[in-house]
Formats: structure tokens, C-alpha cells, sequence
């Protein structure tokens, strides 16, 4: 500011004056040289209550203030009390600088003095360049109170910092990106408050602050360690310069985090439908020649044949079932096309899962699956599916590095508020408590590069919720059960009555649906699957249906025993109580 703008007289709007002084003739003379200076003199007071009563009245622009004024109160008091109700310039008219009422006068921030006696010339002086000071002052309070409230409307972080690097204010966003701040009557340095690093992790070299202090202005990428975990960041840092010296530098920071991820996400979302599209037209492809295959194969096995020829045949229609199996769950990868949301029995998708996923679990754990009735869903079973898979290889990764018995259960049930629950339990280490929500997060992986990518829960996740489900961790270090909670459709599916193949004793149970009972013999056995069963139960010990399995090989993709045994590695227990017809419509 030039001192010219400081001279330069006050605009009318501004020139009005209220003297407080006791000593009646200075107050009279001091009214009329300011009256023939052009200044609007509102009024004289000569105590403190008077001069308050004036000044809230008039309410002027400057108050012309004698320190010794008479009643309780001088004028510094007077000042003080003014100051609490309104926003005035004060110039103080003293006889004597008295240091000690200087040092009071001080604190009050007058805009000027004035040492009786004066001269006109002195009064017009001191009365102008307060008058001038204060719209000045005035101006820059309302200029910063619109800069302050500019930057806590602005979405990035901003911070500034003096000239040594200490932090002297952080705008709202820099506080919810950098988390709640200590107070502290020490400066922060910028690198304790904002601690960024290269977005490899590296230390910086020369860092944002001092590359801007060397060079005026620099961009910058950088990765920052929050509270609430890492964070990708973009930002500017540029100095705060007058002429050569330098008062600090104004940091913006642009946090990227969520763009980022959410075009990760995409991209990798865009990949799993690309695959979804590549095994629904290879699904298509081999679907068509497949049902040739099986009608013609079904067509040679009702014809006389020698038992050589039978037994191959069987074998071979068993692998065209094998290949449809696998074709089908091919299919729940791919996107629906509309992906529309069909009613179905959810516990579909935890046997539809273990089928999909048998050859990795198989090697690692024996599964117990207790499918306790639900309520029919509205779902889209593709990317249900996807969500279930993805829980069972988590599981059985979590199993493979643990010491204890490794065992997967999946299970259904239905909550007291009607929802169909589906769960995955497994006997691996749990999660620890402090990741329980981060293991959602994109490209959280606790695995090597080649076994994890940190997706699948977080994209399991934004499937399930797409379902207006629920899919949530409980976890000891007993294990970890990942559950999807999914709402009642309006209407139930309706039955699909199923074939059944029960091999083992009869029971009444079996009698009342319809269902025989066959003799665990491989001959029996094998002339029951011929006619090709939607589902085959083994009611045998594990050491029995082996024996079994090895002697009728088409056994082994059916292998769901009814015992009260624990599942060896690769095989399937039905938990009872279980309704037989459900799990047969399920597995079908
Ligand atoms: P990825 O399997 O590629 O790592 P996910 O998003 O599926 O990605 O899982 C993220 C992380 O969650 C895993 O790296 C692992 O640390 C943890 N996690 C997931 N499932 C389990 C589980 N059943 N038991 C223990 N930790 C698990």
C-alpha cells in the first residue's frame, strides 16, 4: 500500500466524528476545526456513560478519546468496554505520554494519538490517517474473511506453511484428508503434518515444499500415509513471494484415491465381462454338439449291448454329463443379457460354487455342506455365483498355510427377520480385527502377486450390495465366516422334483418320498447311475464309499455323503437335518 492511498482524505460515507473530552472549550474548539475540516461531527461526551450512549447512537466512524476523562472509568476503560459492542476507530487525546497509559492505551489498538496541546494542521493529520488506516484495515479484514471462507468451500487440500516449512493453516479438506490434527503450541513442520512420499514409496529427494522454494512452482504426484491408510495424491506447491524475499508456500493437494480405484475397478469389472462374454459363446458353441452326443449315447444304451461296449459307453455319457456340468457353471460368468434378476433358491449357489471349485479344494480340505431351508431370492445367479467362488478360494487359501484340520463348511439358513443367509466358513487363521473392513477395500491383498489381486471382496461386495444384500465377515482366530444376507422374494420358485440316487440302508424317510434305496454294490450302482440320477447321496462311512468310488469311477463327481463323519479331503457331507428333495433340486 502506498503511502499516497494512506493520505489520501477519507470518503464522505467515512468522516463521521464523536469527541469524548471534559474539558468543555478544547471539546468546542476541537468540534469546530474538524467541522471546517469537512468532518461530520456527530457530538461531544465528557464521561464514559455519555460517550457509550452517543456512540451507540451516532454510531461513527472514529471517536476522539481523552485518556483522563472524569467519572469511574478513563477513557482507556471506556475504549474497552466500546470495543466489546462496536467496531470503531480510536484516536486518543492525551496532555502527557505517560508510557504507562501509552502501554494500556497499546492494547486497546487506537489508530493514532494526539499530544495536547495541538495544532490544526496536527488534528487534520492524525484524525485522516486513522480515518484512512481503519477502511484500509477494514478492507483486508473482509478480504481475508472471503480468502478463509474461498478456501473452506474448495473440495482440495490446502495448506500453508511460513517461510521455514511450518504449517500456519490447513482449510476443512485438509483436515478430513489428513484427519483431525493435534493441537500444539509448537509449529508442525509440513513433513510431520503432511507426511508425502513418492508414489513408489520412496522418500522424496528434494521434496514438494523446497523444490517450490527453489523454483518458484512446482507439480507434484506423491503418495501420503493417513490414519485412514494410504492415499494417492496430486498437488501444487508454490511459494509466496514479495519481491525477493519468500513468506512460505501454499501447498493444494487433489487426493485420487477413489478415481483411481474406480477405474481399476472398471477396468478389471471390464475384463470379468469380457471373460463372462468369451465362455457364454464357447458355452453356446459346445452346447449344441454336446446334446447330440448325449441323445445319441442314451439312444446306443437302451439298445442289447455286450457288457465291454455298456461299460464304455456309460463312461462316456458319464464325461459328456461331466463336460455339461462344467459348461453350464461356465455360464454363470457371463453377464446377463438383460441382466435381469430371476427368482431362485439361493443355496443353488453354494453347491453351484463347490462344483466350480472342486479342484481347489479338493487337494486341501473335506467340505460340510448344511443346507438349512431359505426363503426363495430375487438374484442374478451369474454374479452371485462369481461372489460364492471367489468366498470358497479365499477359504481354502486361508486353510492351505494353517496348521489346524482344514475343513470348509457351507451353510444356509434363514435370519429371524426372514433374509436367506448363505455362509462360508473356514478353519484357517481369521482375519485380524484391524482389517476386518480394509480386506474390502480394492487391491487389499495380504497374498503374493500370483495368487492374490486384492479384488475379489471388494468386487464381491458391490455385487451383493447390487442385490440390496449384505455380505459381512465374522471371523476368530478359529477361522473366518463370510455370510451374504440376502432379502425374501415376494413370491417362492416353484419345485423341481428331482431323481434321486440314495446308496445305502432304506429309511422311512426315503420311503415317503418315493426314493430307493440302493445296494452299495458297484453292479447295483452302476446300472442305477446309467439312468443318470440328478443327484446321488452315498449313506456309507468315508472308508466304504471310497472303496466304492474306486471300483464305479463315475461315482467320484457325485460324491456327497450322508454320515456322521467328518468329510475326508475332497469329498462332500450332507450336515443333517437337510431336505432331501431341496439339496436334489439344488445340485440338479
Ligand atoms: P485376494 O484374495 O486377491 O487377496 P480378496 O479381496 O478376495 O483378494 O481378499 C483380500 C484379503 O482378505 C486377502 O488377501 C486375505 O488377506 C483376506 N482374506 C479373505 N478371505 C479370507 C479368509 N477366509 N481368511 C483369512 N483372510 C482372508
Amino acid at each position: 500500500m502506498s503511502p499516497a492511498a494512506v493520505l489520501t482524505p477519507p470518503p464522505a460515507a467515512m468522516r463521521r466524528v464523536v469527541i469524548v473530552e471534559d474539558e468543555g472549550i478544547l471539546a468546542l474548539d476541537i468540534e469546530r476545526q474538524l467541522s471546517r475540516l469537512g468532518f461530520d461531527v456527530r457530538g461531544v461526551a465528557g464521561d464514559c456513560e455519555a460517550a457509550l450512549v452517543l456512540i451507540e447512537r451516532e454510531k461513527p466512524d472514529l471517536v476522539l478519546m481523552d485518556i483522563r476523562i472524569q467519572g469511574p472509568l478513563d477513557g482507556i476503560e471506556t475504549v474497552l468496554k466500546l470495543r466489546e459492542r462496536f467496531d470503531v476507530a480510536i484516536v486518543y487525546l492525551t496532555a502527557h505520554s505517560d508510557p504507562n497509559s501509552i502501554e494500556r492505551a497499546q492494547q486497546t489498538l487506537p489508530m493514532g494519538y494526539l499530544l495536547k496541546p495541538f495544532k490544526k494542521a496536527d488534528l487534520q493529520n492524525v484524525v485522516t490517517i486513522a480515518l484512512a488506516r481503519d477502511g484500509i484495515e477494514r478492507q483486508l479484514r473482509r478480504r481475508e474473511e472471503l480468502l478463509r471462507t474461498t478456501l473452506s468451500c474448495i473440495g482440495e487440500a490446502l495448506i500453508t506453511t511460513d517461510e521455514d516449512g511450518a504449517v500456519t493453516s490447513l482449510n476443512a479438506a485438509a483436515t478430513t484428508l489428513l484427519g483431525p490434527q493435534p493441537r500444539s503450541s509448537e509449529p508442525r513442520h509440513l513433513r510431520e503434518v503432511l507426511p508425502l512420499k513418492r508414489p513408489d514409496g520412496a522418500t522424496f529427494g528434494v521434496d514438494p515444499v523446497q523444490a517450490a522454494q527453489a523454483s518458484g512452482r512446482v507439480d507434484f504426484e506423491a503418495r501420503l500415509d493417513t490414519p485412514e491408510g494410504q492415499r494417492s495424491v496430486v498437488g501444487t506447491a508454490a511459494a509466496v513471494r514479495a519481491g525477493l524475499a519468500s513468506y512460505g508456500v501454499v501447498l493444494a493437494v487433489r487426493d485420487l484415491t477413489e478415481l483411481l480405484l474406480t477405474r481399476r475397478q472398471l477396468e478389471f469389472s471390464e475384463r470379468l465381462s469380457a471373460m463372462g462374454t468369451m465362455a457364454a459363446g464357447v458355452a453356446h458353441e459346445v452346447n449344441n454338439p454336446l446334446a447330440i452326443v448325449m441323445t445319441n449315447l442314451s439312444f446306443a444304451l437302451r439298445e442289447p449291448l455286450s457288457d465291454e461296449l455298456r461299460e464304455a459307453l456309460v463312461e462316456a455319457s458319464d464325461g459328456a454329463q461331466r463336460v455339461a456340468r462344467i459348461v453350464r457353471d461356465l455360464t454363470l460368468f457371463a453377464k446377463p443379457q438383460p441382466e435381469a434378476l430371476t427368482a431362485m433358491d439361493p443355496r443353488r449357489l453354494l453347491t453351484s460354487a463347490l462344483a466350480l471349485t472342486r479342484g481347489t479344494w479338493r487337494s486341501v480340505c473335506g467340505v460340510d455342506l448344511s443346507l438349512g431351508p431359505v426363503p426363495t431370492v430375487m438374484a442374478s445367479p451369474m454374479r452371485l455365483s462369481q461372489v460364492v467362488v471367489n468366498l470358497v478360494i479365499n477359504a481354502v487359501h486361508a486353510m492351505q498355510g494353517s496348521s489346524r484340520a482344514a475343513l470348509l463348511t457351507l451353510s444356509s439358513h434363514t435370519n429371524e427377520r426372514g433374509d436367506a443367509v448363505m455362509s462360508v466358513l473356514d478353519t484357517g487363521p481369521g482375519v485380524p480385527a484391524a482389517l476386518h473392513e480394509r480386506i474390502f477395500e480394492p487391491f487389499f491383498t495380504t497374498k503374493s502377486t500370483s495368487q492374490g489381486t486384492g479384488l475379489g471382496l471388494a468386487v464381491s461386495r458391490s455385487i451383493v450390495e447390487s442385490h440390496g444384500a449384505r455380505l459381512t465377515l465374522d471371523s476368530t482366530d478359529a477361522g473366518a465366516r463370510f455370510s451374504i444376507t440376502l432379502p425374501a422374494a415376494p413370491r417362492p420358485t416353484p419345485t423341481v422334483v428331482p431323481t434321486v440316487c440314495w446308496i445305502g440302508p432304506a429309511t422311512d424317510e426315503l420311503r415317503r418320498l418315493g426314493v430307493a434305496a440302493v445296494p452299495a454294490e458297484a453292479d447295483a450302482v452302476r446300472a442305477e447311475l446309467a439312468a443318470r440320477p440328478n443327484v446321488v447321496l452315498l449313506a456309507l462311512p468315508p472308508d466304504e464309499a471310497r472303496r466304492l468310488a474306486s471300483s464305479v469311477p463315475e461315482l467320484e463327481d457325485h460324491f456327497i455323503l450322508v454320515t456322521s463323519h467328518p468329510p475326508p479331503r475332497g469329498v462332500v457331507r450332507l450336515v443333517p437335518p437337510f431336505d432331501l428333495m431341496a439339496l436334489a433340486a439344488l445340485v440338479r
